[in-house]
C-alpha cells in the first residue's frame, strides 16, 4: 500500500513527490515511460541533445526559483523573432513594425489608431482587433492562431491570454514603425538554461532520494476501494491518490464514471506537436533563440536553436535547429514523416537558416499532448470533469491533469497543491 502515489513522472509529479518527501510523508511514483521527465526530457542523437520544444526556464515564485538556483545554469535574454515572408520583425510584431513597406505600415497604424473598442464577452479575434487593429491582428496573431492552436481565432476564449500578449501604447507602436532601436518589451526580460545536460538537469535535484517507478503504466482506477491497476497487470493500493494523467485519458480509466463526465471529458482537447529536429556540421545555423513563422505555407509556428540554448547540446563547432509543427483533430498532419522533413529542410532553406548539405543530423518524432485548447465553454466543462475527479478522491496537478495552460513553474506550484492533504505542513 503506498501512502501517497502519484502517477506521471513529469515536473507535476515530481514536485509533489518533493513536496511530500519534504513533509515526511512516503510517496511513490509511477511513470508510464522508461525515463522520467515528462515534456521536460530530452532525446540525444549522435552528439546532439534535443528538448521535446522549446523549454527555457523562467518564473517568479520563490521556491521555484530556488530549485533553479540549485543548477549551473546560462541566462538568455528573451530576444524572439518573427519570420513573414522574408522579412525578420523583433517581437512583439506590434510595436516593432519597421522593417514592413512605408505604405503596409501606415495601414497598420492607422488600424490601430481606429481599433474599437473592447465589449464584454469578446472571442480571441475580437479581443485581437480591440487590442491592434484588423490589420495587425488579421496578418499576425489570428494568421498565428490558425498555425499554433489549430482553430481560427474566433473559436478560442480569451481566459488564457493573461500577460502573453503584449498590448503597446500608440506611442509604442510609432516608434516601432519608425526605428529597431526599441526597448525589450517581451513578458519575460530573462530566461535560464541548464549550463550542461538539458532542461531536465533542473529537475535533478528534485528528484534524488524519490520512489520513483519508470516503465508503470497506469490503465484502472477503482477510487472506492482505492487501487490503482498497471499494463504489467500489478495492483497497487493507496492511501491518497495524485494524478497528472492527461484529464480526458483519466476519466476513461476511472471506474463507474457518470456517462455525463465521459461525454464532457471527450469534448475537451489538446493539439499535439510534430517535431523536426536538425543538426548541422557548421557552427552557426540562424542566429535567433527562438522564432515564430506566421506564412502560411510553412508549416512549422515556432523555431528554436538547441546550441544557442547551451553549447552543451551539440557537439563543438557544431549547431541545430529544431521545428514544431502544431496538429489536432481539427487539423490532421496530411504528410508523411519524410514528407514533413522534406518540407522543413526546404523551408530552412528558403528562410535561409541554413544548406541542406550540411545536416549531419535529422529526426522526426511527435508529442502527443501539446497545448489544451481553450475553445468556447471549456473552462466551465474542464471544472465540471474537475469535479468529478475531486470527488474521488484523487489530487490533479499538472498542465494536462489540471488541464491548464501551465508553463513548467506552474505544473511544480501544481504539485505543491499535495500539501493541502491532512497532516501535511
Ligand atoms: C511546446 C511546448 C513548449 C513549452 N515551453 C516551455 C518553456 O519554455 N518554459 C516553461 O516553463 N514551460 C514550457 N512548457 C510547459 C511545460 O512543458 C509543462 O508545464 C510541464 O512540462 C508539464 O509537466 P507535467 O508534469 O504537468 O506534465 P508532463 O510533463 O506531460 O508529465 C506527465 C507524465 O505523466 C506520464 N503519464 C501519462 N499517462 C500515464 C499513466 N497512465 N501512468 C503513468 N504515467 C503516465 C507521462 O509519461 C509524463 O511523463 C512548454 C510546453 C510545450 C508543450
Amino acid at each position: 500500500m503506498a501512502e501517497i502515489l502519484i502517477l506521471g513522472g513529469g515536473i507535476a509529479g515530481i514536485s509533489a513527490a518533493w513536496h511530500a518527501r519534504r513533509a515526511g510523508r512516503e510517496a511513490v511514483i509511477f511513470e508510464a515511460k522508461e525515463r522520467w521527465g515528462g515534456l521536460l526530457d530530452h532525446f540525444e542523437l549522435g552528439g546532439f541533445r534535443f528538448d521535446k520544444a522549446v523549454h527555457l526556464a523562467f518564473g517568479s515564485n520563490e521556491e521555484y526559483r530556488k530549485v533553479l538556483e540549485m543548477t549551473e545554469y546560462i541566462t538568455h535574454r528573451s530576444e524572439p523573432y518573427n519570420y513573414e515572408q522574408g522579412c525578420w520583425l523583433k517581437h512583439p510584431v506590434q510595436n516593432n513594425l519597421y522593417p514592413l513597406p512605408a505604405q503596409e505600415k501606415v495601414e497598420a497604424i492607422k488600424s490601430f489608431i481606429g481599433r474599437p473598442d473592447q465589449k464584454a464577452d469578446v472571442d480571441y479575434r475580437q479581443w485581437l482587433i480591440h487590442q491592434f487593429g484588423e490589420v495587425i491582428a488579421g496578418r499576425f496573431p489570428a494568421r498565428y492562431t490558425e498555425k499554433y492552436w489549430t482553430v481560427p481565432a474566433e473559436n478560442l476564449s480569451t481566459e488564457w491570454i493573461g500577460n502573453r500578449l503584449y498590448r503597446p501604447t500608440l506611442d509604442e507602436v510609432l516608434l516601432g514603425a519608425m526605428t529597431d532601436q526599441t526597448p525589450l518589451t517581451y513578458y519575460l526580460p530573462e530566461m535560464f538554461y541548464p549550463r550542461q545536460g538539458g532542461f531536465r538537469t533542473f529537475l535533478e535535484p528534485l528528484v534524488e532520494g524519490l520512489d520513483l517507478r519508470t516503465g508503470k503504466e497506469a490503465v484502472w482506477i477503482d477510487p472506492h476501494k482505492k487501487y490503482v491497476e498497471c499494463s504489467d497487470g500489478s495492483r497497487e493500493y493507496y492511501q491518497h491518490l495524485v494524478s497528472s494523467v492527461p484529464l480526458p485519458e483519466l476519466i476513461g480509466m476511472l471506474e463507474r464514471t457518470p456517462p455525463v463526465v465521459k461525454e464532457t471529458a471527450a469534448t475537451l482537447w489538446a493539439t499535439s506537436i510534430a517535431l523536426v529536429s536538425l543538426g548541422f556540421k557548421t557552427p552557426q545555423a540562424g542566429k535567433h533563440l527562438w522564432f515564430y513563422i506566421y506564412d502560411r505555407d510553412i508549416l512549422p509556428s515556432r523555431v528554436h536553436a538547441p546550441y544557442l540554448k547551451s553549447p552543451d547540446n551539440v557537439p563543438p563547432g557544431f549547431s541545430s535547429l529544431q521545428f514544431e509543427i502544431y496538429y489536432s483533430r481539427n487539423k490532421p498532419l496530411n504528410l508523411t514523416p519524410e514528407e514533413l522533413v522534406e518540407h522543413v529542410i526546404t523551408a530552412a532553406e528558403k528562410m535561409k537558416l541554413v544548406l541542406r548539405s550540411d545536416i549531419v543530423v535529422t529526426d522526426y518524432r511527435t508529442l502527443p499532448y501539446g497545448n489544451v485548447v481553450f475553445d468556447q465553454g471549456m473552462v466551465k466543462r474542464r471544472e465540471f470533469v474537475l469535479d468529478h475527479v475531486r470527488q474521488c478522491g484523487l489530487i490533479p496537478v499538472g498542465r494536462f491533469g489540471e488541464w491548464d495552460y501551465h508553463w513548467a513553474e506552474q505544473s511544480f506550484l501544481s504539485g505543491g497543491k499535495i500539501e493541502t492533504l491532512p497532516g501535511m505542513v
